[in-house]
């Protein structure tokens, strides 16, 4: 088809005769004369025909796909539109096919109409044709070409690595897909790339990289899918900083393509503990600056209880001066609601007053030094409000840092703030007191003897990316060496016997001349999600599932034939076969 780009006409191309082919944006009707905008994926362009000479026009409906031959012409002086950049512009149709009707919408391909996730999701196709869903579509698609440029100007190999793995840890639970020629066995759907990167080392690739589908079984919190893409990247005979250095280079490069700005270099790094006392969290927003601080010595020998008592059980007093805020007694008890709902026992509430008093509820209890302490401590102005959490130090910083978020964080993201936070803690403690990994096993602790001496406080050799208080992903410097690695699974828990069951084939490629190597992951969804403006993945992900792990489109997941699944020697629970039978298939196809 010889067709015109609909969005691309411009007042140069007056009296040539044009094709456009695309989608019923709009039509009105005005004096006896039909203007129709026509849509297709580069903009939008009005058609203008006279009904008595078209008789088609007269039956056009909204999402009709269409094909128009006509002039292009100057639009009458007045009725040019400034936010169109076919604004001057029309075509005065000679004529027009309908290539496709289309049934009444379930809803408007418009930006400004606020519509129902579920329906979107259900009729995703259609959404997709909304301007703002195809932007994305195409932002997507230019981040990840910006990212094979920028990798493969640097030498780096795309590797794919297979889906059907058996299980990585990776924190998450495994997506599992039963094999059918060797009943009763499963494989797991890759949770990362993780140990083939590793082995891409061990075979000599030296710079590896992946577009990489993951896969986590995780419950649905916050802003996750069931599967999800990463930027996979690996390096032989690198340290950290070669890490950093590549990583910053593609989302450097990525930032440029998707807003046209330079990044400057090299971001700021935080370590852990750093971001911690300062932020409360581990991937701060520094687009806003109030920052915790230490008021313990301020209140070391204070008659006040609550902090008295927190000093003396081992924790801490922290403050932030989160500025002029609004503030009122419902304000107060709802954020020390939301403190206990975090694990404090409360929060303490100070503002500033135009005498430079402190005004709170608990200000009868502390003593003119205290009071003193705190104005130099904050330097607050009038009209500040000051936050205080007296707890156990990692409580007390969490809290704050969750509220100075809730409190201060802009909503979208004009302006970017990217920065590393170094030196994670190498194991976490689990909520039974049992020890687990915080990247993943095969992160390289900072010091082997801190390790083994106290595997609590132990620094490990992994990172994070953040952007505006986004974590975009993690790497590490990894184990190269089977018995440190193999030191690593024993104090995890996983005794010798099962580390070689489930992992003897990757230790035993450890013992082949293992280069020491690094890498990084970032997700490719929460990158474009936030350069684009979006509040949730989900809008830069072409067909995402609910919060609920269900496609309201396809209805997957769904119940399969008995001989299939005889087929794989699975049978179901007579819980989930009851469920079957009382056509429990809430999340099938409906209209709505
Ligand atoms: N595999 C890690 C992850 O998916 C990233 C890395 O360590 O390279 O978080």
């Amino acid at each position: 088809m010889n067709r015109t780009p609909a969005g691309s006409i411009r007042p140069s191309q007056i009296g040539e005769t044009v094709t456009v082919s695309g989608w019923v944006q709009r039509r009105r009707d005005h004096g006896g004369i039909a203007f129709v905008d026509v849509r297709d994926a580069s903009g939008i362009i009005q058609v203008v025909a006279d009904p008595a000479a078209h008789d088609e026009v007269a039956d056009l409906k909204m999402e009709y796909c269409i094909s128009v031959t006509g002039v292009v012409r100057a639009r009458p002086e007045g009725t040019q539109n400034p936010d169109l950049p076919t604004g001057e512009v029309e075509i005065g149709v000679e004529g027009l096919l309908v290539l496709s009707p289309a049934d009444t919408l379930p809803f408007m391909i418009d930006d400004r109409v606020d519509i129902d996730e579920r329906a979107r999701l259900r009729h995703r196709y259609l959404d997709l044709r909304r301007p703002r869903m195809g932007a994305n579509l195409r932002a997507r698609s230019r981040a990840t070409a910006a990212i094979r440029r920028t990798l493969d100007a640097q030498g780096f190999l795309e590797v794919e690595t297979p889906t059907l793995i058996n299980s990585t840890p990776e924190g998450a639970r495994d997506m599992l897909v039963p094999s059918r020629l060797r009943e009763g066995e499963f494989y797991a759907l890759p949770q990362s790339p993780q140990l083939f990167k590793q082995l891409l080392m061990v075979a000599g690739v030296e710079r590896y990289f992946q577009i990489a589908r993951c896969y986590r079984d995780e419950d649905f919190r916050a802003d996750r899918q069931l599967e999800f893409t990463q930027l996979d990247l690996e390096g032989s005979f690198w340290d950290r900083d070669d890490v950093l250095d590549a990583i910053e280079s593609v989302l450097v490069a990525v930032a440029r393509e998707l807003r046209d700005i330079e990044i400057p270099r090299p971001f700021p790094r935080f370590t852990w503990q750093e971001s911690m006392d300062r932020f409360g969290t581990d991937k701060p927003d520094l687009r806003f600056a109030a920052e915790i601080v230490d008021l313990s010595d301020i209140f070391a020998t204070s008659r006040f209880g609550v902090f008295r008592d927190a000093l003396a059980g081992g924790g801490t007093v922290r403050g932030i001066d989160v500025g002029p805020v609004e503030w009122s007694r419902a304000r107060a008890d709802a954020l020390t609601e939301r403190a206990k709902e975090l694990g404090a026992m409360g929060l303490v509430w100070m503002v500033v007053e135009e005498d430079g008093t402190l005004r709170s509820p608990v200000a009868k209890f502390l003593d003119a030094a205290e009071l003193r302490g705190m104005q130099d401590a904050f330097g607050a102005r009038a009209g500040d409000v000051i936050l205080i959490a007296a707890d156990r130090w990692k409580l007390a910083v969490e809290v704050l840092g969750t509220l100075r978020n809730d409190l201060l964080r802009p909503a979208g993201h004009e302006e970017l703030s990217f920065l590393w936070v170094i030196d994670f803690p190498l194991f976490e403690e689990e909520e039974d007191g049992s020890i687990t990994f915080s990247h993943h096993p095969f992160t390289a602790p900072a010091s082997l003897d801190e390790m083994r001496d106290n595997p609590n406080t132990a620094v490990s050799r992994a990172y994070d990316a953040v952007l505006n208080g986004v974590e975009l992903g993690s790497g590490s410097v990894r184990i190269h060496d089977p018995d440190v690695q193999r030191q690593v699974f024993e104090i995890l828990g996983i005794d010798a016997e099962t580390a070689e069951r489930r992992f003897g084939w990757f230790l035993e490629a450890l013992r082949y001349g293992t280069p020491p190597h690094a890498g990084f992951a970032f997700g490719i969804d929460r990158l474009v999600m936030v350069l684009q403006g979006e509040s949730s993945i989900r809008e830069v992900i072409p067909f995402p599932k609910t919060q609920s792990g269900v496609d309201p489109m396809t209805g997957a997941p769904t119940w399969v034939d008995d001989a299939q699944l005889d087929e794989l020697g699975i049978t179901l629970t007579e819980a989930a076969v009851s469920r079957r039978d009382e056509g429990d298939e809430l999340d099938q196809p409906t209209d709505g």
